[in-house]
């Protein structure tokens, strides 16, 4: 459609790349919305005001839901856990005055996923019934309680430091965390067993891989994340784990949140009050590694600078590994559309890519060549590696994790 009303301009935009980057210039500029994802790379919303409009439909829907009681009790129920189930969706956007939101409802959630307005708990990749409601982390009102903030060291259970992150500026809107939480519903959080679901309005408890949990506290524009492993043994956190989290985290605010130039990070010992942002040591003073002197509910102590950030550093044994068959063949069967844009990336030449998309007619077949073909190439400099392939898709625009989580390389 957009390439028939382009064709048809006295000056049309001449390739198809060209033509996206005049959209993705028009996403950034704040005039449309614009993502190359698979399931919304074929629309364009030209007027972003009808998703807020849609998502007021929701938040605002307490008069429609009074009538009718077993939607209320729903409606109730989502606005004190911010549980939006589909049901509840359904109801409030088959109302005739909602009846074109209902219509593209798919594409609207979607959207307001990508947004990180709304969130669908982590999923794992073999578990089959999906799960059916979002999270909307804007809605909770209600605060946590300050015993699940406070930091307990008993025997079955070790704490890490607190990671802090703000800006410069000391400033961060609540929405920032409000998406932070989103993501790491989405990415992160198993799904629940039978624990009643940890999330507040600025905090969420959340469990992780091999007994751990993580605390993310918003106060006073500072985001607070701690992790916690449980365990009979007097077993330390996972330093991967940590370090892995940590990478996640940065991830999501420097590039999906923009951020990256004014972010700034410090660290606060296990005692430390949550509910306070003194005692914080910046990175860079740590990394001098010089003693620092913390004056916390603990009265003044000394630390050694790597006691406060040890947990969130982890280095790899063999970070250059190169990628196997396998992990090459399940990448690319992940891979979307932009396979094209990311072999040039790796640096294969345009004849290179043509001629193995003459050679090969199934998809697949064709990114899995162009990954062999780059892995080739790159053997003698050691670096056909998951980091490479990372920094590359991240570079045109692939969601990495995504990708990589579907393949089983993360
Ligand atoms: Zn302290």
């Amino acid at each position: 459609m957009l390439r028939r009303l382009n064709n048809a301009l006295p000056v049309p935009i001449e390739t198809d790349d060209e033509l996206k980057l005049f959209l993705r210039f028009h996403h950034e500029s704040g005039n449309i919305l614009y993502y190359s994802d698979d399931n919304l790379g074929d629309t364009i919303v030209l007027d972003p005001q009808w998703l807020i409009d849609a998502f007021k439909s929701l938040i605002t829907a307490r008069m429609f839901c009074c009538r009718k009681p077993n939607i209320f009790e729903k409606w109730i129920k989502f606005n004190e856990t911010a549980i939006l189930t589909r049901e509840l969706i359904d109801a409030i956007w088959e109302q005739k005055e909602n009846i074109v939101f209902y219509e593209h409802r798919d594409l609207l959630l979607n959207y307001l996923e990508k947004l990180g307005i709304i969130a669908k708990p982590h999923q794992l990749p073999r578990v089959t019934n999906e799960t059916d409601y979002y999270f909307v982390p804007c809605v909770l009102k209600t605060p946590p309680p300050d015993e699940l903030l406070i930091q307990k060291e008993s025997t079955d259970r070790r704490s890490t430091s607190k990671l802090c992150l703000t800006t410069e500026l000391r400033f961060l809107p609540t929405a920032v965390f409000n998406k932070l939480l989103a993501a790491c519903i989405n990415r992160l959080a198993l799904p629940e067993s039978d624990a009643k679901h940890l999330i507040f309005c600025g905090c969420a408890v959340l469990d992780l891989e091999g007994n751990h949990t993580i605390h993310l506290y918003f106060f006073d524009h500072v985001i607070q994340i701690w992790i916690t492993k449980f365990s009979s043994q007097k077993e330390e956190q996972s330093n991967r784990l940590c370090s892995q989290v940590y990478a996640f985290v940065l991830d999501i605010l420097a590039n999906g949140l923009h951020l990256s130039d004014h972010l700034k990070v410090f660290f606060k010992c296990q005692s430390s009050q949550h509910n306070s942002n003194e005692n914080m040591f910046s990175e860079e003073r740590l990394s001098k590694g010089t003693d620092v002197v913390c004056h916390c509910r603990a009265g003044r102590h000394v630390l050694q600078s790597n006691e406060l950030t040890y947990y969130w550093h982890y280095a790899e044994e063999d970070p250059e590994e190169m990628l196997t068959d396998k992990q090459i063949s399940s990448i690319a069967g992940n891979i979307g559309k932009e396979y094209q844009a990311l072999a040039f990336k790796l640096g294969l030449s345009q004849v290179e890519i043509d001629h193995i998309i003459s050679d090969f007619n199934n998809a697949v077949d064709r990114r899995t060549r162009i990954l062999l073909r780059w892995r080739d190439k790159m053997k003698k400099k050691r670096e056909a590696n998951l980091d490479t392939l990372t920094k590359a898709m991240k570079a045109v625009g692939i969601d990495s994790r995504t990708v990589l989580e579907s393949a089983e390389c993360l």
